[in-house]
């Protein structure tokens, strides 16, 4: 039986452009009052995922900056340090390698970017050398420490609700949720999910990105 859902949100909530669906909002709203633990985990930031949380109403903690923060009761925990992954980048960015977005004002755990003269695996191997990690998530590049993945987001939650994995459900479309797809989770894409994904996948719903979260809750409540 499924206890817990586990989304993405770029991709998976919303659609290309950013939207987010509102059939999902309302089956999100409509699951957590039949008892289901509804999370989030995104490389976004945490005062997007405040205001996701907030707006939206879901009520268990979620996680930003690929699980190296979580937000819940006004309170903001961080589990992975930032030096490391902010001097690479400094000195990235100034080398002309990588350039930063917008949301890193607000990081606290990781910086992302996106490539200028430099190939991917030249920053991975740059990360590497520093004991850091890279991820793709489909709209930026993250520059992450060790450990720090969706994986990491899923086993807090799996410890703070006392959860078995296959009482676990975890949906996302992009490599960064790869993470998360554990062996004996269950585990959901959206029609519009990466390949290398959907290849991992328990599940393909017929439907695309936050109407795949409709479509999967309205499931999950009918058991
Ligand atoms: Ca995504």
């Amino acid at each position: 039986m499924i206890k817990l859902v586990l989304l993405d949100v770029d991709g998976t909530l919303t659609d290309p452009g950013r939207l987010i669906s509102t059939r999902a909002v309302v089956a999100i709203r409509k699951a957590q009052k039949d008892g289901i633990i509804v999370s989030l985990a995104s490389g976004n930031v945490v005062p997007v995922m405040y205001g996701i949380k907030t707006f939206v109403g879901v009520k268990a903690p979620v996680f930003a900056e690929n699980g190296g923060a979580m937000f819940q009761n006004d309170e903001i925990s961080t589990f992975f340090p930032m030096d490391m992954p902010k001097k690479l980048f400094d000195r990235l960015e100034s080398e002309g390698k990588l350039k930063g977005i917008l949301s890193n004002r607000w990081r606290l755990t990781s910086m992302a970017y996106v490539l200028s003269g430099a190939s991917p695996e030249e920053i991975t191997a740059e990360a590497h050398k520093d004991g850091l990690v890279t991820v793709n998530s489909g709209y930026s590049w993250h520059l992450l420490n060790k450990g720090q993945d969706k994986g990491f987001a899923l086993e807090k939650l799996k410890e703070a609700y006392s959860l078995d994995y296959d009482e676990i459900l975890v949906m996302g479309d992009a490599y960064n949720d790869a993470a998360m797809f554990k062996e004996n989770v269950i585990k959901v894409v959206p029609s519009n999910a990466e390949d290398s994904l959907k290849s991992m996948a328990d599940h393909i719903l017929k439907e695309k990105d936050g109407n795949g979260v409709a479509e999967i809750l309205k499931k999950i409540r009918s058991f």
